[in-house]
């Protein structure tokens, strides 16, 4: 067994407030951060740890990173809000921006990761009913088994994990279920002419990083195309360079008719999600038939017009790329009975733990808390690494290092 390092008062206050003031919606390790610089981040006690979880992919430029806080900062002394009542001088100029960023007539603003999956729900389904000529409240989105889209009502609905669906019906209606990565499966769902739309994430984040057969995205694509059906790409995880490229989809040249994008696109700052599409799919929408007050708010466009920039600027698809590949390759040489198997692309990557201890993930999480790195299991037995994606070579050695010690520990 590891041994579990005595947690400060000062820890244990934090601990405490959040736990009786809190509501009980997550069950986080025990640390208490205080700052954030690039791959690191420190605890209330000052002791610095590598963070592999990147908010969940929010911090893919790194923690505060200085160009992104100072777009941050001259632009919150400025102005922050209008709501879009009112136009501001940058809605408009982020628009030009990310729709030649990634290619696409239009975008439609939103805040939360969720948000943007709500907003292609409805617009997957007023396309259905404009264009496509589907019967009203007819249509159907096909989604596929272990999604992680979300924790909206709607997106529950459709979500095949018992912890995020259960007791919160009744369910929304009008999605069908299909397992992941099986093309079978979708073409036979895609015999049904009432689906609107394919929802999928191209890299399953939440399940524990679970990617898919090579040419599956591609013929995916295609199958909606032969169906007249939307592909709906989820990227809130696997975009902005996470995987090794600007987008999950682009290791198979595959441009989604609807993408959605979020977490990094901010860099940490803010929630900022947008939802790109053409013309024929975006102006189903007409004024006042959706939005959000904070949507497209001039200090998320400026935040999220950096973000973008730093992506690009500091390359950070070729670095996530390079980093991964050493990554696993170091991981592979690691031997320890717990390791199971190994899988990602990029700096999205999970170990599946041997679960005959079904705490073993949880003890490995905290003993590399211990030793000074940070990683959250998801679904019992899957730990995921993703650090930012500005992390060195030997930033990856002496995190790989703190991995294997904490495996020997446990094990
Ligand atoms: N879609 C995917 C693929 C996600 O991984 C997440 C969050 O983890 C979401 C949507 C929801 O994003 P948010 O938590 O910002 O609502």
């Amino acid at each position: 067994m590891h041994s579990i390092t005595a947690i400060s008062d000062r820890t244990q206050h934090y601990l405490e407030i959040e736990e009786k003031y809190g509501a009980h919606n997550y069950h986080p390790l025990p640390v208490v951060l205080n700052k954030g610089e690039g791959v690191f981040v420190w605890d209330v006690d000052g002791k610095r740890y590598y963070d592999f979880l990147s908010g969940y992919s929010a911090v893919n430029q790194g923690h505060c990173h200085p160009a992104i806080v100072a777009s941050f900062i001259e632009q919150s002394r400025k102005l922050t809000l209008v709501s879009r009542a009112f136009h501001s001088d940058l809605l408009g100029e982020y628009a030009l921006f990310i729709t030649k960023y990634f290619g696409y007539d239009k975008v439609l603003p939103m805040n939360t990761g969720v948000e943007a999956v709500e907003t292609a729900i409805k617009l997957a389904r007023r396309w259905g009913y404009q264009v496509k000529g589907i019967a009203e409240n007819k249509a159907k989105i096909i989604v596929c088994a272990n999604n992680f889209h979300g924790r909206t009502s709607t997106v529950i609905s459709f979500s095949t994990d018992p912890s995020s669906f259960s007791k919160f019906g009744p369910y929304m209606p009008g999605f069908i279920v299909i397992p992941y990565n099986d093309l079978e499966a979708l073409a036979k769902a895609l015999q049904d002419k009432e689906v609107a739309g394919f929802l999928m994430e191209p890299i399953q984040g939440e399940a524990g990083v679970v990617v898919p057969d090579a040419g599956y995205l591609q013929k995916a694509k295609q199958y909606c195309e032969d169906a007249k059906v939307l592909f709906i790409a989820d990227e809130i995880q696997t975009g902005l360079c996470r995987t090794g490229k600007m987008l999950a989809c682009d290791h198979e040249s595959v441009r989604p008719d609807i993408l959605l994008l979020g977490k990094a696109l901010s860099g940490g700052m803010l929630p900022v999600s947008a939802v790109l599409a053409d013309d024929a799919i975006m102006l189903t929408i007409q004024p006042g038939e959706h939005g959000s007050t904070y949507g497209g708010n001039p200090l998320a466009c400026k935040v999220a017009i950096t973000a973008l920039k730093v992506l690009q600027e500091e390359k950070m698809s070729e670095n996530a790329h390079a980093m991964g590949e050493l990554f696993r390759m170091e991981l592979q040489k690691i031997q320890s009975p717990l390791i199971k198997s190994i899988r990602g692309k990029g700096l999205l990557n999970a170990i599946v733990i041997d679960h005959r201890n079904k705490e073993a993930a949880w003890e490995v999480c905290l003993a590399m808390k211990n030793n000074g790195l940070l990683a959250k299991p998801t679904h019992g037995d899957k730990i995921r690494f993703a650090p930012p994606l500005l992390i060195n070579h030997d930033q990856v050695i002496e995190s790989v290092g703190i991995i294997e010690n904490s495996l020997t520990a446990i094990q």
